[in-house]
């Protein structure tokens, strides 16, 4: 998995990662990986919750269509949902707007024993705010910064965080917007606004790019997710999640007494 890594303060050219990659697998033989995986997703989210020291943050960044729901719903599939929570951050309300960028992201923070998946995140705060000149230049360039503060901070204080960047080609794009519009049952999927956005796709790349290289650091890293395939997207994506709470060395904590021999009448 470390070829989709990005490395911390590296210039980042999306074009080096191929969005259609597959890894070389087969989708069939992906598939019963992505089984295994999933099931070992399972098994790590209950311990933990039991361990309760470590929290993990799970950040989905991608164009539209670029598959973050899709995502959720099958590398979390199976998962006990008491442990996980998802957190969507669209447009900002006049509350939110009137605050800090940060303000509506911190109190959806996991805890200790949780995980909790931002579907979108601060991170639009130096994407779709840059390329939509929604505040200056100097405003959103300072927020790189503040933001690998912030995400150092949490990282300090007991979470552990991966990012990820769902990566589709432009014209995987077009006939997914596509689908949403020929396909009925899609169609509540499809905003106008959708095309126009589509119209600035190689400033949005561009703000990816940026972004990517400029937070990606060794405690919070940015993945590049090859997302065309959606059974190999799922598939990098439970592999690092896997691998990473294995990292943790999560363990069921020890009963405060000595438990051993004892009968339940
Ligand atoms: P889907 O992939 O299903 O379309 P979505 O995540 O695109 O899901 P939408 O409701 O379509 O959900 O879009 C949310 C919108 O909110 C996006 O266009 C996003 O850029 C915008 N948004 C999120 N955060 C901010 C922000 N801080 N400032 C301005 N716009 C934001
Ligand atoms: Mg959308």
């Amino acid at each position: 998995m470390k070829k989709y890594l990005v490395a911390a303060g590296s210039n980042v050219d999306l074009g080096r990662w191929d969005t259609s990659d597959d890894g070389g697998l087969a989708e069939d033989e992906g598939r019963k990986i992505l089984k295994t995986l999933r099931k070992q997703l399972e098994d790590y989210q209950e311990l933990l919750y039991a361990d309760h020291r470590h929290a993990l943050l799970v950040v989905l960044q991608a164009m539209d269509t670029g598959g973050k729901d899709g995502t959720i719903r099958r590398v979390f599939e199976g998962v006990n949902p008491v442990g996980v929570k998802v957190a969507s951050f669209k447009r900002p309300t006049d509350a939110e707007l009137a605050h800090d960028y940060l303000w509506r992201v911190h109190p959806h923070t996991p805890g200790k024993g949780e995980i909790t998946i931002f579907n979108r995140s601060h991170y639009e705060d130096v994407l779709v705010v840059r390329v939509k000149n929604l505040v200056e230049p100097n405003r959103w360039n300072r927020r790189y910064q503040q933001i690998a503060d912030f995400e150092r901070m949490l990282v300090e204080e007991g979470t552990t965080i991966r990012k990820f960047y769902l990566h589709i080609s432009k014209d995987e794009q077009r006939q997914r917007l596509q689908e949403r519009i020929d396909n009925p049952d899609k169609r509540w999927k499809f905003h106008a606004g959708d095309l126009e956005e589509r119209q600035l796709w190689d400033d949005y790349q561009q703000a990816y790019a940026d972004m990517l290289g400029r937070t990606s650091t060794e405690q919070a890293p940015w993945y590049v997710v090859p997302a065309d395939r959606k059974w190999y997207r799922d598939l990098v994506v439970s592999t690092i999640l896997v691998e990473t709470l294995e990292s943790l060395r999560l363990t069921y904590p020890q009963p405060d007494t000595d438990l051993s021999g004892l009968i339940v009448h």
